[in-house]
């Protein structure tokens, strides 16, 4: 019985000491590791007119869906990147970054589409970079009594990230009587300005996006906007997006074609959605050369 474990282990001992180089008559295959996975950006339009556009331009595409966002998961130029068509709104967009964050991890973060202008100076074609972006629905009103009516041109900006404490009134409520801007990313913003000439068909300027689930067409309630938060556009999304990817520490920018603007007759221009997201390529392709 001892002769034979002393056996058995001579074999074994004999077998583990053959060389590696005696097993190179079977065929093999050498696995290499793989680099670190490149994050991917990400790039959001709330309608198909404003997303389609660039997501025809991946590879190897793959549709997810979640709530009422789609994602467009794909390559360009070798390069990760995630469409995002978010569905128009706030709330739309603050839960398709979230869930957009939460599955793919994008190292940046870019919300693009149409805006209409509060700038006289500015026609239906020209794009807004956003070197900020503002909720412009934030508002706190005056009290006013029964049968005084309403006043918005004296409304009181509200900061809704402001305090975790108390709402309405005291300290804490007078604290949050405060515009909140996101600024957008200096690397991104650089990218926009380093491509800027080969859009042709407006000019590309720094601005205000100012967000919000409204359409207003009060030339003097667009005046009291552009005015008091500074806003160049309104559109339905950006700081919703900018408000999220803060909270993930995401780099983020805002980038809006003007598709209408009524402050100086700008008639809707449905095509102008192409054109950004044209003008958005060339901005990823820059930022990715940057990495
Ligand atoms: N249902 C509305 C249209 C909403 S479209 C209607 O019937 O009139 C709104 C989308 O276009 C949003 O995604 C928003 O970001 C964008 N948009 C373009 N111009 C806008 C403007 N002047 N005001 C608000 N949103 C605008």
């Amino acid at each position: 019985m001892f002769k034979l474990i002393q056996r058995a282990l001579v074999v074994f001992a004999t077998l583990s000491m053959i060389p590696l180089a005696s097993a190179s008559e079977m065929k093999s295959i050498a696995v290499e590791s793989h680099a670190a996975p490149m994050q991917p950006i990400m790039i959001q339009g709330p309608m198909p007119i404003e997303a389609e556009y660039f997501a025809s331009l991946l590879t190897d595409v793959r549709v997810e869906q979640a709530g009422n966002a789609k994602f467009y998961l794909g390559n360009l130029n070798g390069y990760p990147i995630v469409v995002a068509q978010t569905s128009k709104g706030l709330e739309n967009t603050a839960a398709a970054t979230a869930v957009g964050i939460e599955r793919y991890r994008p190292r940046a973060i870019i919300s693009q589409g149409t805006s209409g202008g509060h700038d006289t100076s500015l026609q239906v074609g020209d794009i807004v970079l956003g070197k900020r972006s503002v909720n412009s629905n934030n508002f706190k009103t005056p009290k006013l009594a029964a049968g005084e009516g309403s006043d918005p041109m004296n409304w009181i900006p509200m900061d809704i990230m402001a305090s975790e404490e108390s709402a309405g009134e005291g300290d804490a409520a007078v604290d949050a009587e405060k515009i909140r801007y996101y600024m957008g990313s200096s690397e991104l913003l650089a990218s926009a300005h380093a491509v800027k000439s080969t859009y042709t068909r407006g000019k590309v300027v720094e601005g205000t996006i100012g967000s919000g689930n409204f359409w207003n067409n009060e030339i003097d309630r667009m005046t009291w906007l552009h005015t008091n938060l500074g806003t160049s556009v309104e559109e339905m999304e950006t700081s919703s997006a900018a408000m999220v990817s803060d909270a993930y520490g995401i780099p983020f920018l805002g980038v809006r074609v003007l598709s209408n603007n009524l402050t100086n007759n700008g008639k809707y221009d449905p095509s102008t959605a192409a054109d950004c997201q044209k003008f958005v390529k060339e901005i990823v392709l820059h930022y990715i050369s940057t990495l």
